[in-house]
């Protein structure tokens, strides 16, 4: 018989799953924890691939590092997610869009009430299958530009995935729904600098005066989660924008990518003035997800989009992203799981 008394490092896990910890580990008072999120794609040919998991590895590091959780080999952990989806790749359904959804995770399980580093930590993986996103054709949604709460802050934590960063958004896109909105668009400071998209990045699209397209999205300032689909969304529309790499479907005409500051005056101008093109988010559940409705002081903003949901840059960038995801397309980007 196991004991369910946690070992000194604060833990103990079971045959059937489950964890066993002290009611004083410090994950549960000071939140010391934090996650990743990844997908492993089975294609036609039956062969299975993770995206960019390398990215995730580092990002998980550095959260670790910010709340003095212990750093980690992020290949090692690649080697042992392989060996965790060769076991449980069965769960991968055999349907388009389909895929298993990958969760590291790092707590601290040191029983003590003080508040320092933990002496002792954990970190595990779980998966899910999860299925697509929009199933039935891409639904735009509406945000609510929120002026009231902040999501992340100069010097804060915003640009790490860790658990502190999530409970607080819970009820203020509650109240987002309640006034008829999807999401929160994260607005800060008292210019409302567009910053995040719930819990995606934010892209907008621009027509400038001369009908060059800009495609932007906020610099990477300590308050933006450096996501891995905004990286990738970024290093094609830059390699298409320089010929070097084309997608197929983008319209015709000069295409300009930046990483710059969007204060909601120049997307509310540009909306009055016919040149905002598009609006969407990005992030690993849903790739992209477009934005027709923006709530502003107390007006709505229309973002135009097509019979499909998507917008002329979003729709050609997200099939080419999840041509390379699911392996019709290849890429250095797609890992090897067997
Ligand atoms: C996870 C996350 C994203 C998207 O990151 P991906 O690596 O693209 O999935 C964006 N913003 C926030 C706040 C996030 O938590």
């Amino acid at each position: 018989m196991q004991s369910s008394l946690p070992d000194p490092l604060g833990y103990n896990s079971h045959a059937d799953g489950t964890i066993a910890l002290e009611p004083s580990a410090t994950v549960f008072h000071y939140a010391q924890g934090l996650f990743e999120g990844l997908k492993a794609y089975r294609d036609a040919n039956g062969k299975i691939t993770m995206f960019r998991p390398d990215m995730n590895m580092k990002r998980m590091n550095a959260s670790a590092e910010r709340v003095a959780l212990p750093t980690f080999d992020g290949d090692a952990v690649i080697e042992l997610m392989k060996q965790l989806i060769r076991l449980d790749k069965h769960w991968i359904p055999d349907q388009e869009g389909y895929s298993l959804y990958i969760r590291p995770t790092m707590i601290g399980t040191e029983a003590a009430l003080g508040i320092h580093p933990p002496n002792a930590a954990l970190l595990y993986v779980i998966c899910s299958p999860v299925g697509p996103y929009y199933r039935h054709g891409f639904k735009p949604v509406a945000l609510y530009g929120t002026t009231e709460y902040t999501r992340a802050s100069p010097g804060g934590i915003g640009a790490y995935k860790l658990s502190a960063n999530y409970a607080p958004g819970v009820m203020v896109q509650k109240e987002a729904a309640k006034k008829g909105y999807i999401q929160n668009l994260w607005l800060y400071g008292p210019e409302h600098h567009v910053t995040e998209v719930g819990t995606m990045n934010a892209f907008i699209v621009f027509k400038q005066a001369d009908g060059v397209l800009e495609i932007v999205t906020p610099p990477l300032d300590g308050m933006i989660l450096p996501g891995v689909t905004r990286d990738s969304v970024l290093a094609l529309a830059r390699d298409h924008a320089s010929g070097k790499a084309p997608i197929e479907g983008m319209p015709e005409g000069k295409l300009v990518v930046t990483e710059r500051p969007v204060t909601m005056k120049e997307v509310k101008k540009a909306a009055e003035e016919g040149r905002l093109v598009e609006f969407f988010g990005t992030g690993t559940a849903a790739v992209i997800s477009p934005v027709d409705r923006i709530g502003y002081e107390g007006e709505d903003l229309h973002i135009p989009t097509g019979p499909d949901g998507m917008g002329v840059i979003s729709r050609p960038i997200w099939k080419h992203l999840v041509g390379i995801q699911t392996g019709k397309i290849p890429h250095e980007w797609s890992v090897a799981v067997e």
